[in-house]
């Protein structure tokens, strides 16, 4: 990005943070803003180091070298860090226990905080996104559980945040009194910045608030926080005269009332969801600071769901799943990364820590995978797919019995995947064993009888035997699946399922799929798997 631009841009919105009489605004110490890059580590005071050590919420496992540099950002407090560390070992014996000496703490402090923004420091270098998102994610688990730990509302943190704040995420929230995002995600002073205003829309101030957080103060993570139930959002779909101020509300939460999710029977919670979404999509595309930050990787906007009966906080946008997708959709979707796979061009995509927690509360995976138990053939590295992408089914030969077909309906039925597909792979061992016969022990000939009908098919045709046998079972297999009642069979003759045979190729890293038969050539073809 130009960042003369973005350092007129940030002198410009310090000064607006400014009280009267406060002096004239700097830049950090004038420095190279590139001391606020990924790779300029802060925690070069001594005295922040072992505080941070000594740091309680280390014990809990919780984000722990998170927690040291966040620790170490508050800068040259060594003492006051320890103070802190004291009381969140003292919240750590007590849990629960609404540890909260400084009540009184004017609300105005973390937000004056800016006015003495300590110029010997860089900019922070804020906490990583992905995880900022699962701190806040743990914060709302332990929320919901009703084992909150109240951190960082003592006097110690009060004091350690007097020169400076670092807070790892920014909130768009509802000014709803239900969803307060220090209480829904358990957290305290200088740990979010926060915007709220009903309806949780973003207008220019709301933008400027976000890019203040996002350039000077080094936040990674913006998350657009949606309820349930929202009053401006119900408000905006009944539409209708509105008195005084109220109409610009309304006019704002309009392109969410317009775009809200048909599919969804209640229209404010599809308002709701939209207007995340497009509060999230505006965030992102804001020029020139907040999308050059985004296209450089150095900030995440995520959008999100509160749930008013649950108190769980639900990541919706982007979406963690794969849910409307159809059968030929995500077919597409494997093609592209068998492609990026076999051209050594993998983008290992959804492996992150953002996806597994997004995926904490469920799975809607594109596609289902039958495939043999062979290590040279994992589905998801050869799909160059993530977590939460394949639901897998695995056995030596690809073969289908009752408890594969009780998987593959539990994916298709509950988890609304569209697609189904058999993998057979060349010179698989168990074909090549049940293609020689003979006697094998223990429960090996459960697995050459599941082979036989593919043998009997092949054995005729001319060719490799093993090659002909491994594609006459997928061919078997997937037209077993079609027309297995009453489950998946229903669902293909709805149109709601696709079922696929699919070679892999050892040689080249390639999967060609095959042709879905049309429901008459099922019986006419035998071997009418595809040329290769
Ligand atoms: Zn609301
Ligand atoms: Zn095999």
């Amino acid at each position: 990005m130009n960042r003369r631009l973005a350092i007129a841009a940030a002198a410009l919105l310090l000064a607006a943070f400014r009280p009267a009489g406060a002096q004239v605004p700097v830049w950090p110490g004038g420095h190279d803003p590139a001391g606020h890059r990924p790779g300029a580590r802060r925690g070069d005071d001594p005295h922040a180091v072992p505080a941070a050590a000594a740091h309680g919420e280390q014990a809990h496992g919780l984000a722990e070298h998170g927690q040291v540099e966040h620790a170490a950002a508050l800068g040259a407090h060594g003492d006051h860090a320890a103070t802190d560390t004291e009381h969140t070992a003292s919240a750590h014996a007590t849990p629960g226990h609404a540890a909260s000496p400084a009540p009184g703490a004017p609300a105005g402090t973390a937000h004056a905080t800016p006015a003495h923004d300590n110029t010997a420091h860089a900019a922070p270098d804020g906490i990583a996104a992905d995880e900022a998102l699962a701190r806040l994610l743990e914060g709302n688990a332990r929320f919901t559980a009703a084992s909150q730990r109240h951190p960082h509302q003592d006097a110690g943190r009060l004091s350690a945040l007097a020169g400076g704040q670092a807070p790892f995420a920014v909130i768009i929230s509802c000014s709803d009194s239900r969803v307060p995002p220090e209480v829904v995600f358990d957290q305290g002073l200088g740990d979010l910045f926060v915007v709220r205003v009903a309806g949780n829309v973003v207008d220019d101030l709301g933008l400027a608030s976000i890019e203040y957080a996002a350039e000077h103060l080094g936040t990674k993570l913006v998350m657009v926080l949606g309820h349930e139930r929202c009053g401006a959002v119900t408000a905006a779909v009944q539409g209708g005269h509105l008195p005084g101020h109220l109409p610009t509300l309304m006019e704002a939460l309009q392109p969410a009332v317009s775009a809200r999710h048909e599919a969804h029977g209640d229209p404010v919670e599809g308002a709701m969801l939209a207007n995340v979404e497009l509060t999230a999509a505006r965030v992102r595309g804001s020029a020139p600071i907040l999308a050059d930050l985004v296209a450089a990787g150095e900030l995440k906007v995520v959008g999100a769901r509160y749930d008013l009966d649950t108190g769980v906080v639900e990541i919706v946008d982007p979406a963690p799943h794969h849910a409307g997708l159809d059968g030929h959709q995500a077919l597409d979707r494997l093609v592209e990364g068998n492609r990026r796979f076999a051209s050594a061009g993998q983008a290992w995509p959804r492996q992150d820590q953002t996806r597994r927690v997004q995926l904490a509360t469920g799975q809607a995976p594109l596609a289902i995978v039958l495939c043999c138990s062979d290590s040279r053939v994992p589905p998801e590295v050869l799909f160059d797919q993530g977590l939460g992408d394949l639901f897998v089914v695995r056995v030596a030969g690809n073969v289908a019995d009752d408890a594969r077909i009780a998987s593959i309906e539990y994916a298709a039925e509950h988890l609304g995947t569209r697609l189904v597909v058999v993998l057979g792979h060349e010179r698989c061992g168990a074909v090549t064993a049940a293609v020689k016969g003979g006697q094998l022990p223990g429960h090996l000939p459960a697995l050459m009888d599941a082979l036989q009908p593919a043998v009997a098919l092949a054995r005729p045709v001319h060719g490799d035997l093993v090659e002909g046998t491994m594609l006459a079972n997928i061919e078997l297999t997937a037209k077993q699946l079609r027309t297995s009642r009453p489950i998946l069979a229903g669902l293909v003759e709805k149109g709601e399922l696709l079922v696929v045979g699919a070679r892999y190729d050892l040689d080249t890293g390639v999967v060609e799929f095959f042709d879905e038969p049309a429901p008459q050539a099922l019986h006419a073809s035998n071997g009418g798997h595809g040329a290769h």
